[in-house]
């Protein structure tokens, strides 16, 4: 009975299955309007609260002008410029109210795109007024802070929708901000009138107010460091009234950064340019982003206090500048978008990023920023990383240009085996490479500095964007120097090594080499970002300040043995752990057969893992090859005009 029972069971769902054709797909709805490039009728109105500054609550209000009844459609920004990626604020949008007159317009969200809402305007409205909030992030929990007791950050793409189906350079926005009471602000928008906190900015194309984020703060000063006639600012918003009193030498070294970089492009594409400096250990990390007109920083306070023992991120202030050449002015064609709903592609961010990862380098070198010792070593970190990704064997230097898309800077397991956004430094590699083969072939008569003339330094003064394809970049290199370009950058985009490309090393004169002692720049980067200790070219791991494995490198000693990130070391050789103690043992470890044993705890399991390495301390560097000629110093030089 049973086996037959059984037996029946089977044919009747074959039969059931066999007489439904299964689910059909619904049609999508209506796509939603396609954006013109066509003035928008009317200007927006936008009115933008951010005096909540205890529960961290932005306010808006909005006027838009409306000329047909029927379905309008609201978007919020989804695609960010700068980020690349879709990382639109949609999580902390909350509130919406649309109304025309007194009268509440019951808004619905687009079933397919939820940055989308669709507005039933009725007959013979002239203008809707939008109400909605932006909920900053409460804690670290949800985000980087934009706002502390004393100063605030404000990226307008936040704290606006705008009428889908026009191009945003031909929508006109009149923008105001009301910031707390005795607060100051700092923007490249240029003011209309102040009432009292109220600021009004003059009316300009939505696009610009989305590229000219606002500092607003209570303690706040600004220095000029213009390098010729076109002013330049350091705005300078701090936490204590004493952290904005930068001292003369840094400033003048920011100055010199705006002399090389003027130099290098032989242009500005900007009428007046600010720095935004939002120096917080509150606010501000993770905000750092290059604008047109202005580019916004968030640094640690010790960074401008402990000037010289911070060496690790002195070459943001000019990699952010820089965009305002390489990725604001000259734009790759498939990155730039109409609006910020239409999808960006991302192929050519080893030229945006890429290409500004090494003039911004260059550029804070050439500008004394940081020395030529402190360059080098922090070329050797960087070679040392890519040359033993093993990441490389599967994917190419194209494809992680993508990284933005498939992940905004989340955390990740195994990152060398993942590889991430490998396009910054090795991109910067590949125009090493360019550049030391278009001095050597041309005896130092030209370099990649013509290139950046010829390519960015058009259009001096004009800050409308021009984009370029693979192909433009092609025919620019062949402008300086005749050679197959094209397979010169395909091979190292879509080369798979063994190792990264090192030619531009070697031709400028350097090779990598490893020794038992880490640089000044090295141990910089542990004391101030790590916050830990590096041995990932020993046994293969980095330590944080709370005993935790926050990488273990694919196939490095260490993972061979067990070990996996995240886990807390609770002791090295049978002694409780301390940094120390973990350094003098890999020392010790050379001159014996024994292994490292480590135990570690991950969750809630405890394990022990014996890594059977023998090496030495390991610390990337970079050293002379003899008889070579230093093409990098060269490249490093301040340029005199
Ligand atoms: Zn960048």
């Amino acid at each position: 009975m049973k086996i037959v029972f059984v037996v029946g069971l089977v044919l009747a769902s074959f039969s059931v299955a066999d007489s439904s054709p299964g689910p059909q797909p619904l049609p999508l709805p209506p796509p939603l309007p396609t954006p013109r490039d066509e003035a928008y009728p009317g200007t927006l109105k936008l009115a933008v609260d951010v005096t909540d500054i205890e529960r961290r609550v932005y306010k808006v209000h909005e006027d838009i002008s409306v000329t047909a009844a029927g379905d309008l459609v609201l978007t919020y920004p989804r695609w960010l410029p700068g980020t690349h990626a879709p990382e639109g604020s949609i999580d902390r949008f909350a509130g919406l109210v649309v109304k025309a007159g007194s009268t509440r317009l019951e808004w619905v969200r687009d079933t397919v795109d939820v940055f989308a809402f669709h507005v039933p305007v009725p007959a013979g409205t002239k203008t809707i007024s939008v109400d909605f909030t932006y909920l900053s992030a409460a804690h670290h929990g949800v985000g980087p802070q934009e706002v502390g007791r004393e100063l605030l950050v404000l990226d307008w793409p936040a704290v606006f929708v705008y009428p889908a189906g026009y191009f945003t350079r031909q929508i006109l926005v009149d923008a105001s901000v009301h910031v707390p009471e005795g607060w100051r602000v700092a923007t490249a928008l240029e003011v209309a009138s102040t009432r009292g906190a109220v600021t009004t900015f003059k009316t300009v194309p939505l696009e610009t107010l989305a590229d000219s984020p606002v500092h607003a703060g209570h303690y706040y000063k600004r220095y000029d460091i213009a390098a010729d006639k076109t002013p330049v600012f350091l705005d300078v918003m701090a936490d204590h009234p004493d952290l904005v009193e930068i001292k003369p030498a840094l400033i003048e070294l920011e100055r010199a950064v705006v002399q090389q970089a003027t130099r290098l492009f032989g242009s500005h594409h900007y009428d007046h340019y600010d720095f935004l400096l939002a120096l917080s250990d509150e606010v501000g990390w993770n905000t750092t982003l290059e604008h047109h007109r202005s580019a916004e920083y968030g640094e640690p306070v010790t960074d401008f206090i402990d000037w010289d023992k911070t060496s690790a991120w002195r070459d943001v202030l000019a990699h952010e500048y820089v965009h305002s050449w390489d990725g604001k002015f000259r734009r790759p064609a498939d990155l730039w978008t109409p609006t910020y709903n239409v999808p960006m592609r991302d192929s050519l961010l080893w030229v945006y990023e890429g290409g500004t990862q090494y003039w911004g380098e260059v550029v804070t070198t050439r500008a004394g920023v940081l020395t030529k010792q402190q360059a080098l070593y922090s070329l050797a970190m960087t070679v040392a990383a890519l040359d033993k990704e093993p990441g490389r064997t599967w994917r190419a230097l194209q494809d992680t240009t993508n990284d933005e898309i498939i992940n905004p800077r989340r955390p990740m397991s195994w990152p060398g085996w993942q590889r991430f956004e490998a396009y910054y430094p090795e991109g910067a590699l590949i125009w090493l490479d360019a550049d030391t083969l278009i001095r050597e072939k041309t005896s130092g008569a030209k370099s990649l500095d013509d290139f950046a003339k010829a390519f960015f330094g058009i259009d001096n003064g004009s800050f409308v964007p021009v984009v370029y394809t693979f192909a433009d970049v092609v025919t620019a290199l062949n402008n300086v120097y005749a050679n197959d370009w094209a397979t010169f950058l395909r091979t190292r985009l879509d080369g798979h090594g063994p190792g990264a490309p090192l030619d531009g090393l070697r031709r400028g004169g350097y090779r990598l080499v490893f020794t038992e002692q880490p640089s000044e720049y090295w141990t910089s980067i542990e004391d101030t970002r790590l916050k830990g200790v590096d041995h990932s070219y020993s046994i293969g791991v980095v330590v944080d300040k709370d005993d935790v494995l926050s990488t273990v490198a694919w196939e490095s000693p260490a993972a061979k043995a067990g070990a996996i990130a995240g886990s807390k070391i609770l002791s090295v050789d049978g002694v409780a752990y301390e940094a120390a103690r973990l350094k003098l043992t890999i020392q010790r470890a050379k001159t014996s057969k024994d292994p490292i044993s480590l135990v570690l705890q991950n969750g809630e399991r405890v394990f022990t893992v014996r890594i059977d390495y023998h090496g030495g301390l390991r610390y990337p560097h970079l050293e002379r090859i003899p008889n070579q000629p230093a093409l990098l110093d060269d490249i490093l030089a301040a340029r005199k005009n």
